[in-house]
């Protein structure tokens, strides 16, 4: 927990750190530029001081294999920028495939809200082959800076590693030479860059109980508006409340290699931990998706995953049009 770790950062910026959980998984602009200045480094080196809190949201009943990112979004005229953090996160008792990792956790942390690209992404070793496909449906030929801890990455010549600086920076072309990605399927948009509503489905209210009719449902709709599913037109978004009376969202994030593609309850899912900081399985109240009707759906993957935290919990599901 981000307890454990405050502990390692100097007394006068460990607010500003703990701030990170009640801002749900994000350090803002302002207090990345007071960290930096406080702690005397730039912000690509406080992105990697921050990996340790950023993996205090790690859920790894299976591999126990503790794994943080940190992303950073676009920056302010000051030079700074919001830090987004993600972890992995396992489902106990269910098939591998079904594993967040942190990469894809941070990434959609920064768009869930409101980013619309990445200028940089800090992991505490080379992503792997899953990430690095995700990574790329976010960064298409522009490339992204991939920030690692020095000694990290050993494929590096003198002129990636400067040894004044406490990590390495490698393109993520460089990891991903000759992808596959969107462009090869005729998409020319990428995962963050729609800042507006992809799509706009809407909800045969009348066809609704009355009770349903509510704030949950409504944000779910909006989500799947906002999701990304440029490959199967599977637009789909999931709300969850949890008994804490928290709202957390999901968006779909599809991907041109299909398999990395994150689903919208893991995306939720990934939200309601960065919350909260919590490592006990999670209280779900409330669980609603709403998708477009395609040959593709979220929904047997939603009821297999709300099951592994809330037996009893039925899943609200709605098709959109
Ligand atoms: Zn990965």
């Amino acid at each position: 927990m981000i307890n454990d770790v405050l502990i390692n950062f100097p007394e006068d910026v460990r607010d500003d750190i703990a701030a990170i959980v009640e801002k749900g998984g994000v350090l803002t602009a302002d207090s990345c530029h007071r960290l930096s200045r406080r702690m005397k480094m730039s912000s690509e080196s406080l992105m990697i001081e921050l990996l340790p809190v950023a993996a205090s949201y790690s859920i790894a009943p299976i591999s126990c294999y503790h794994v943080g990112a940190v992303v950073r979004g676009a920056e302010n005229s000051d030079g700074y920028a919001n830090l987004y953090v993600g972890a992995n996160f396992e489902f106990e008792g269910q098939a591998l495939g079904h594993t967040l990792h942190a990469e894809q956790a941070a990434i959609s942390n920064a768009w869930l809200h409101g980013e619309t690209s990445v200028t940089a992404l800090a992991i505490s070793a080379p992503p792997c082959g899953h990430c690095r496909q995700f990574l790329y449906e976010v960064a298409g030929n522009k490339g992204l800076d991939v920030l690692l801890p020095k000694g990290s990455y050993s494929g590096l010549d003198n002129k990636h590693s400067d040894p004044e600086l406490s990590f390495d920076t490698i393109d993520l072309l460089q990891l991903l030479p000759a992808a596959f990605g969107p462009l090869d399927l005729g998409c020319e948009k990428l995962l963050m860059d729609i800042a507006e509503p992809s799509t706009k489905l809407s909800l045969d209210y009348c066809d609704l109980k009355n009770e349903q009719q509510d704030k949950l449902v409504d944000l779910a709709l909006a989500a799947a508006n906002s999701s990304y599913a440029p490959y199967s037109d599977n637009f789909a978004g999931c709300a969850l409340q949890l008994t804490n009376g928290e709202i957390v969202l999901g968006r779909y994030a599809e991907n041109a290699a299909y398999n990395p593609s994150l689903p919208p309850f893991v995306a939720a899912l990934s939200q309601a931990v960065l919350h909260n900081n919590i490592s006990e399985p999670l209280d779900i109240k409330r669980a609603v998706l709403v998708e477009s009707a395609t040959n593709c759906t979220q929904k047997n993957v939603s009821e297999l995953l709300l099951k592994t935290y809330s037996k009893n919990l039925a899943l609200e599901y709605f098709q959109a049009k």
